[in-house]
């Protein structure tokens, strides 16, 4: 992703489930892809966008931000076999996100 924005130093991004203890997980420049995914292993398709987040936020050169992140994937039953398990309903998951994004200081 970092190839696309050619003012931008370096990005981190950092990721809590929201009412979980799990450990934060961090994306990096070269890690950082169009989605993030979601960490529930019953969710399908599941994850949320931060591609957009990135684009507005060095658009407007912000540095700083941090959002809530719905997932965006169902929350599927285990099948059996192959087969996908019926869906139960939409991931209830909720991601903190905090981007840090660098920018590049030219001379002059
Ligand atoms: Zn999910």
């Amino acid at each position: 992703m970092a190839r696309a924005f050619p003012t931008v130093a370096s990005i981190a991004v950092r990721v809590t489930q929201l009412g979980s203890d799990s450990p934060e997980r961090v994306f990096r420049t070269g890690e950082l892809g169009a989605t993030i995914d979601c960490t529930d292993p019953l969710c399908d398709g599941g994850g949320f966008h931060i591609r957009g987040l990135v684009e507005e936020m060095v658009r407007k050169r912000e540095k700083t931000r941090e959002e809530m992140a719905t997932c965006l994937g169902n929350e599927r039953l285990p099948g059996r076999g192959k087969r996908p398990g019926r869906v139960r309903g939409h991931c209830t998951r909720i991601y903190r996100v905090r981007i840090d994004v660098k920018y590049r200081s030219y001379p002059g």
